[in-house]
């Protein structure tokens, strides 16, 4: 008799190009480590061009479906991200229901990845008959101990966070300012409010075991504590850092900022991007010019379109911007820094820009996913944070483990220079940096190999997949 057919997973992404790389990176995990095939399953609001493209440079033991288009036209202009990508995943339960029966038509399906916002389609997998559902939290060990804590916060904070007069302290976590906390939690009048503390409770109850794209070296407290049972919430495994393999990308098309990188000196060049959908505001974008001038850095700068605070949607939805960025950019400034600078518009090979001998610095957003990318390679960072959960992120960095320098508030071009000069050449706190980020990066690739923390934790879930299978 021919052999059983492998073990299939099913992982849903909800939209952004971050949700959807590091669930592809732990499928490609499964299958070359565990023989494990996986089927993504995206929105179809989210069905770009970038993304189409991402999925379908897949290797074949990784398909996709997309789910059918959800009317969110009765949902208030301007809702937050979180609120229409929660409602969407609510309204797509009986859709999502029917795709997993079917799929247990056609493969041996033994599990379910939800991503964060996800929780809910647990249920249309407990409704399918999957019996093994997780969440796999593509952020980090201090958010998620945020959110598993929300149920109670919401019962014990009275009024907004950002009146604290203390720093929020967590289990094992760095304080967070009031201010810094998770974007989405700001206003607890906003519908994105509740839909957190919802999905706190979710996690608490729905999942066999919370996958976090973490490791113990890079939030030491917090692992230590979720790592452990204990009663009320799953278990924690951190996997991480599961980051984009920069191979797979057209090594035969020219890339001009590899190009231009490959002519600059060792570890000269700070890159400069806010993450898939990221953009400054006009006046944070022209300071940000003028002090990458006045650093006297070399510096590659990934441009997007201005956006107003709260307006991220649209790039977030679609990573091309719409306007030419370009013409945002102080009078003169492409001509003055052509000797020291590349600006490109709207996206660049990030890994490839990362994994460089030229880079020394990186500038970013503080997404989950370009913070995991930087330590890997080694690359120490400069934090300005703009939404989500950035903001605290660049605080455990900077305040925490000092992976990273944040940029004051006021966001001036000195304040910006000075910064970006002290993290490439500082010797002090620059220096400091630039060690720690060397030893993370160490723990990073220890981890993941076989026997280390994160490839031990992923083989303790996979080997309850098909121990004990119903044939
Ligand atoms: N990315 C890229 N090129 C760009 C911008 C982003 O390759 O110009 C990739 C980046 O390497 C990372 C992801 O897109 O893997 C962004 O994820 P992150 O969590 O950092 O930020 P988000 O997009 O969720 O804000």
């Amino acid at each position: 008799s021919s052999p059983p057919p492998p073990p299939h997973v099913a992982m849903l992404a909800t939209p952004g190009m971050g949700h959807l790389i590091p669930l592809a990176e732990l499928a490609k995990r499964l299958a070359s480590r565990h023989g494990v095939t996986t089927t993504l399953v995206t929105f179809a609001s989210t069905a770009s061009a970038t993304q189409r493209a991402f999925l379908s440079s897949l290797p074949p033991a990784i398909s996709s479906l997309s789910l059918p288009p959800v009317d969110l036209s009765d949902l208030p202009r301007g809702a937050a991200i979180e609120t229409l990508m929660s409602e969407e995943c609510l309204r797509l339960v009986p859709a999502l229901t029917s795709l997993l029966l079917d799929l247990k038509k056609t493969t041996r399906l033994v599990a379910f990845v939800a991503d964060l916002f996800g929780a809910d389609s647990l249920d249309a997998a407990a409704a399918a008959g999957v019996e093994r559902r997780y969440i796999f939290f593509p952020t980090n060990l201090h958010v998620l101990t945020l959110i598993l804590s929300l149920p109670e916060l919401d019962a014990t904070v009275a009024g907004e966070f950002r009146d604290l007069a203390e720093p929020l302290r967590l289990p094992g976590c760095v304080g967070i300012p009031g201010e810094d906390i998770l974007m989405p939690l700001q206003d607890k009048t906003n519908p994105a409010y509740r839909w957190m503390v919802h999905h706190g409770q979710k996690y608490r109850e729905a999942p066999e075991a919370i996958l976090v794209n973490s490791f113990d070296a890079v939030e030491p407290g917090p692992a230590k504590i979720l790592r452990q049972p204990a009663p009320g919430r799953p278990v924690v495994y951190p996997i991480g850092p599961l980051i984009q393999g920069g191979k797979e990308e057209d090594a035969s098309s020219p890339c001009p900022c590899v190009e231009w990188l490959d002519r600059q000196p060792e570890k000269s060049v700070i890159f400069v991007s806010f993450g898939s959908g990221g953009a400054l505001p006009a006046e944070q974008m022209r300071e940000l010019a003028l002090g990458l001038e006045l650093s006297g850095q070399r510096f590659l700068w990934v441009v997007r379109s201005p956006s107003d605070e709260g307006t991220v949607n649209e790039n977030y939805y679609d990573a091309q911007s719409k306007k030419d960025p370009f013409a945002y950019l102080p009078e003169g400034f492409i001509e003055r820094t052509k000797d020291v600078g590349l600006v490109v518009p709207s996206w660049a090979p990030q890994i490839k820009v990362l994994a460089h001998r030229a880079t020394g610095g990186f500038l970013t957003h503080c997404g989950w996913n370009s913070v995991l990318e930087s330590l890997v390679y080694g690359v120490p960072m400069v934090a300005w944070p703009l939404f989500a959960e950035q903001r605290q992120n660049a605080v455990m960095l900077s305040e925490g483990i000092g992976a990273a320098i944040r940029v004051p508030e006021s966001k001036g071009r000195e304040k910006i220079a000075a910064t970006v000069r002290e993290l490439m050449e500082g010797e002090g706190k620059g220096a400091a940096v630039r060690a720690k980020v060397a030893e993370l990066q160490k723990a990073a690739t220890e981890g993941l190999k076989e026997g280390g923390a994160a490839a031990a934790a992923l083989a303790e879930v996979v080997d309850k997949w098909t121990v004990g299978e119903k044939c």
